[in-house]
């Protein structure tokens, strides 16, 4: 792999000079106000970017699976039911993890390349009169897959069913690079990641927490110590934490998220919406199709492509590092061969993308695929071309 190529997997994500810089810093004391002061903007900004109006933000030197872990331990209790809907290696590992903590998982299986089932949530939620579900799990952008969900639409199901359950939204590959509306769409546990829509290297777990789910922090008894947002807001109250904060990288989301909205959140999600269309054009280009069933599915950050049968997805990763040090995703679980994936989150530009699609097309001319070289490059350069410039420019 070349440390001068950007990547092109969904996370870890390119580190902007900025970021990097910022988070390189002597060390400081976290108990003294210096730490508050660069502790506050970055929580401040959290709330901005997902959208909340009231509840608390937690930021835990962990990863989005921390995050996930961090939600279920501090709000449930063992064997409560939780409702959860499969459809990609994501939404599986929450699935597992809720089970190996002992709650009893309601599935709703969904093919690979579908979002989360809304009908099939609301039939569920309504049959379940009694309300012992007790929270929906969401993955809002299916990593694997490149889908994402309707989480406004889940909204709607909860409250279609008059449903109390609270409403749990893993946001770890959309968050800062798609619109994400914590307070709109009634989110009671969003979760997010440092290495993806946020641009810094993996350590922290991201957490916006709703009062609802505040009030269930009170009564449930899953255990936690490490993770355990009670002492966490005690510790915040004092301006602090509970133990030692990776400093380093509060410093950088702070600066990330000056970055965000220096450009504005809005251009952000328009520039990657541009970048996923680009891509996405050159897949049509290539005879190809994303993994995505229908086009309101289509992830803006992440996209799967089907390769032609009798190809395999990650003999083109394999080469694509080997050969060119360009690093691509390779499909997981039901896809693992049938798909790879190109990430066009984070710190990218239509000229960046564009090096990775030809990479890929070189890849697949070398592997003897049915592609001309160039075609998709022309195809997502066409688009570019026409995308509006202040847009362009502001990225
Ligand atoms: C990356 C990712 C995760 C896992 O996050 P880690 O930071 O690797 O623990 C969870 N969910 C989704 C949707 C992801 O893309």
């Amino acid at each position: 792999m070349s440390s001068q190529n950007p990547v092109f997997i969904p996370g870890p994500t390119n580190i902007p000079e900025e970021i990097r810089k910022a988070c390189d810093m002597p060390t400081i004391d976290h108990r003294s106000p210096t730490f508050g002061r660069m502790f506050r903007p970055a929580v401040a900004g959290v709330r901005r970017v997902l959208g909340m109006t009231e509840g608390e933000v937690i930021l835990l030197p962990s990863t989005g699976t921390g995050g996930w872990e961090a939600a279920v331990t501090n709000t449930l209790s063992p064997g409560d039911r939780v409702l959860a809907a499969r459809f990609g290696m994501f939404s599986h590992r929450w699935i597992d993890l809720c089970r190996r903590h002992g709650l009893d998982v309601q599935v709703i299986e969904a093919p690979w390349g579908q979002g989360a089932p809304l009908a099939a949530i609301e039939a569920a939620l309504r049959a379940d009169t009694g309300h012992t579900i007790r929270a929906v799990l969401a993955t809002h952008n299916e990593t694997a897959t490149g889908v994402r969900s309707d989480i406004a639409g889940i909204r709607r199901a909860l409250d279609a069913a008059g449903h109390p359950a609270l409403l749990f939204v893993d946001g770890v590959s959309s968050i800062g690079c798609m619109p994400f509306d914590m307070a709109g769409w009634g989110v009671d546990i969003a979760v997010a990641g440092s290495q993806k829509g946020f641009m810094l290297p993996a350590g922290l777990a991201i957490l916006g927490v709703g009062p609802r789910a505040l009030a269930a922090m009170e009564t449930a008894t899953l255990p936690r110590t490490f993770f355990d947002f009670r002492d966490m807001l005690k510790a915040y109250a004092a301006g602090g934490y509970p133990y030692t904060p990776a400093v380093g990288l509060i410093a950088g989301l702070a600066r990330s998220i000056e970055m965000l909205e220096d450009e504005g959140l809005d251009a952000v999600y328009a520039r990657h919406a541009r970048l996923a269309e680009g891509v996405r054009r050159a897949v049509a280009a290539w005879g190809m199709k994303p993994c995505a069933a229908s086009p309101e599915l289509y992830s803006e950050t992440v996209t799967a492509v089907v390769v032609p049968e009798g190809c395999n997805g990650t003999d083109l990763v394999k080469l694509a590092a080997e050969k060119y040090g360009v690093a691509f995703g390779v499909g997981l679980g039901e896809v693992a061969g049938k798909v790879f994936r190109i990430g066009h989150l984070g710190m990218l530009t239509d000229v960046m993308v564009l090096a990775g699609l030809a990479t890929a097309e070189m890849c697949m001319a070398d592997l003897g695929w049915p592609v001309r070289l160039g075609s998709g490059v022309a195809a997502a350069q066409e688009f570019y071309r026409g995308a509006p410039v202040a847009v362009r420019a502001a990225a």
